[in-house]
């Protein structure tokens, strides 16, 4: 087996990861400052990496013993082989397929305040779906919740960690303006980032119900100002603000 070690979080190297995959890596692990990507032989890749022969029998086993449940109370998410005996809502991913396993500090931000924000039977748009992660939890909550994504080969994915998870989501490739006909929505929940949340403030308020809320994280610390100001300018209503390290969620009402 071989790694390819890039240098760069997965949150940096989210654009590439989807490509990794297409050439046909089999995992993915992120360690400090580096994504390793698991390849059965090294090939030609444009990405600056380097490569890197590890012994065959290890890697899977070690890297499946050590992906740890993650926990975002009420939820916990696990992967297909995890066993969980405590009284968390357990969501079930696959991991290594797309972004959203839950070992992100915005995906927890971002499950922690569905379970406060949202009521059951509400309409959830979950923008940047990626795994399907945050719509699976809105539904295992009650709502009525549909996944969009711009890069169609998460798609796939996410309706699998659906079924695995017995919930009924609809997952539509596109973005926000695509997901404006299924609305109004009573609550949009998006791990983005600030410059798109900016870019998007006002189309935020279209797809929201009056009294509709907005879960937006995805935001380092020092670029919650801008975000802050759009949401303000486009008639937002501050509910609430969560961190976990350089990260924020900011919660909105329309
Ligand atoms: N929702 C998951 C979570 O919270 O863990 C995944 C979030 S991941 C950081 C961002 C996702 O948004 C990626 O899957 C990416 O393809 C998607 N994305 C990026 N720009 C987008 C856009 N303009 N419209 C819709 N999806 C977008």
């Amino acid at each position: 087996m071989w790694i390819y070690r890039l240098k760069g979080t997965a949150w940096e190297l989210d654009p590439i990861l989807p490509e990794l995959f297409d050439r046909g890596a089999r995992g993915l692990e992120e360690r400090e400052g580096e994504v390793l990507a698991y390849f059965p032989a090294p090939l030609d890749l444009p990405y600056g990496g380097v490569w890197e022969e590890v012994p065959d029998e290890d890697w899977l086993s070690a890297w499946r013993r050590d992906l740890k449940p993650a926990l975002a109370p009420p939820f916990v998410v696990l992967a297909p082989w995890h066993l969980w005996e405590g009284p968390e809502i357990p969501l079930v991913i696959e991991p290594g397929m797309a972004f959203g396993t839950g070992h992100h500090e915005t995906t927890r931000l971002a499950l922690m305040a569905l379970a406060r924000h949202l009521r059951p039977g509400e309409k959830v748009l979950d923008l940047g779906t990626g795994s399907g992660i945050l719509a699976i939890a809105a539904a295992k909550l009650g709502g009525e919740a549909l996944g969009v994504d711009i890069d169609p080969s998460v798609l796939p994915q996410a309706e699998a960690n659906a079924r695995q998870n017995g919930v009924a989501v609809r997952f539509l490739e596109g973005s926000l303006t695509d997901a404006l006909p299924y609305g109004p929505f009573d609550l949009v929940v998006a791990n983005l980032f600030a410059e798109l949340h900016q870019a998007f403030a006002p189309r935020y308020r279209e797809a929201l119900a009056p009294g509709g809320r907005l879960l937006a994280t995805g935001i380092l610390q020092e670029k919650a100002p801008m975000v802050r100001e759009a949401l303000w300018g486009a008639g937002f209503t501050p509910l609430e603000e969560a961190g976990e390290g350089e990260w924020v969620l900011l919660a909105y009402r329309r």
